[in-house]
């Protein structure tokens, strides 16, 4: 991979850096940029306001083909975009929209699904829902029950969908369905895109133990479907055929480029912490284990920078058509492993740190760092689940980045 074009992206660099500093002057108390942080009014009107100034911007489709809405930026500038938002932990961005839907669409969706869905992406405007994971169908996605049945230009829906992420304030949601009794598993399935005001969608929060910890709203749902009724045409890819897509799709979710800005900013400011604060006498910066774990923990962005870099490099490819889009599993599974993996470890050191303390909420005068860690700690184990666990990770690179057995 050519590292040589980030060069040229330092003056954008400075305008997304100056546009986030000056917009997270307006963002709520103890904002992480987490879902809970999202749950609350507050913050699902913060992350709206920042969409639709990012929408104005063209940011939020920087590399896309002009005729879409996009700006025809290259994929280093959306990179260096992605690092900026992540290090402020700044919302705007709907990640089910851009990272998942639009590029699947450009790769793979019909020209008037481009034209009719593309365009509000960029302007900030619309948000979605991965309608995937059902009770019996989570690691296992291939054993979707919820059927829809051909009836003229619709298909009809029924059945349950699980841990659906903010489905309380989408628009739309990207599906997986069964279209056919009669071949199973995967090869029964079909990829549709809705309008989750549809009539016989009922949305169910359901509280995880970050949520309850924090007293908001769940941000995560159950979705029952009741006879929706879905446009033929919305379907991506053909009948039955769905998994490809499907897979295509994961691939792009897992490519987490976010979470590492996100994870440099919070060292950052621990490592302050550990300047200013004394004990027994010392800095804690003066502690040599601290100052090691500190050290690995910068290590591990820094590797994880770079492999991030090769992933983007690789969804492009897919993206335009220059590389199948199986080349990206094994990239995109390291990746997603590593960056969670990384994020816990990290976590966890910030807690220990704080000794004691770091189990306050931010309500107690003594909790340091305003109880940061302690939020952070509660809302870790999601990411090593959602969007396929750690464990599943490592099967698929064990199998088709190694070529080991599949099992
Ligand atoms: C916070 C959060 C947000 C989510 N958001 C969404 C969303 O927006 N949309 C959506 O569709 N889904 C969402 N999910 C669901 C998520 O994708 C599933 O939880 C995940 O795929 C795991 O499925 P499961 O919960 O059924 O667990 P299971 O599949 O039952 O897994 C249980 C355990 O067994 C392990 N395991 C399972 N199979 C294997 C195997 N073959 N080899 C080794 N170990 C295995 C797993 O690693 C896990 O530790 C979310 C989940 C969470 C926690």
């Amino acid at each position: 991979m050519d590292f040589e074009p980030i060069a040229g992206t330092e003056e954008l660099r400075k305008e997304f850096e100056d546009f986030f500093k000056e917009v997270m002057k307006d963002a709520p108390p103890g904002w992480e940029n987490s879902p809970d942080d999202l749950a609350t009014d507050e913050g699902w009107a913060f992350h709206r306001r920042v969409a639709r100034e990012l929408g104005k911007r063209g940011w939020l489709s920087l590399a896309w083909p002009k005729k879409y809405g996009g700006l025809g930026k290259s994929i280093f500038e959306q990179l260096t975009f992605n690092e900026v938002r992540a290090y402020y932990r700044a919302p705007g961005v709907d990640g089910f929209g851009m990272a998942m839907v639009a590029p699947t669409l450009l790769a793979m969706g019909t020209e008037e699904q481009r034209e009719e869905f593309l365009p509000p992406i960029a302007r900030g405007e619309v948000t979605w829902a991965q309608l995937w994971s059902e009770p019996e169908a989570g690691s296992d996605l291939a054993n979707v029950q919820t059927m829809a049945v051909r009836d003229g230009d619709y298909y009809i829906l029924n059945g349950q969908k699980v841990w659906t992420t903010g489905a309380h304030n989408a628009d739309w949601a990207f599906a997986v369905v069964r279209t056919s009794k009669e071949l199973t598993r995967s090869r029964g399935l079909s990829f549709l895109l809705f309008d989750l005001k549809s009539p016989g969608v009922e949305i169910r929060p359901l509280p995880t133990m970050s949520s309850h910890s924090r007293k908001v709203e769940a941000y995560f749902n159950e979705v029952f479907l009741d006879d929706v009724r879905v446009l033929v045409k919305n379907r991506v890819g053909e009948e039955n055929q769905g998994w490809a897509i499907t897979r295509a799709t994961m691939n792009f979710e897992r490519s987490g480029l976010a979470g590492l800005g996100g994870i440099r900013h919070s060292l950052d400011e621990l490592i302050d912490f550990c300047k200013e604060t004394r004990w027994r006498g010392k800095p804690l910066s003066e502690d040599p284990l601290i100052r090691y774990r500190l050290a690995e923990i910068a290590v591990g962005i820094t590797a994880g920078q770079a492999t991030a870099r090769h992933v983007l490099w690789g969804q492009h490819r897919v993206e335009m058509g220059e590389a199948p889009a199986m080349e990206m599993v094994p990239r995109a599974s390291s990746m997603k492993y590593y960056q969670t993996e990384l994020d816990q470890r990290f976590v966890y050191l910030g807690c220990q740190i704080m000794g004691l303390y770091g189990q306050l909420k931010r309500e107690s005068k003594w909790a340091p760092m305003a109880g940061k860690f302690e939020r952070l700690y509660q809302s870790a184990p999601g990411p090593n689940i959602y969007a396929g666990s750690t464990e599943i990770q490592k099967n698929l690179v064990a199998w088709i980045g190694l070529g080991l057995p599949r099992t």
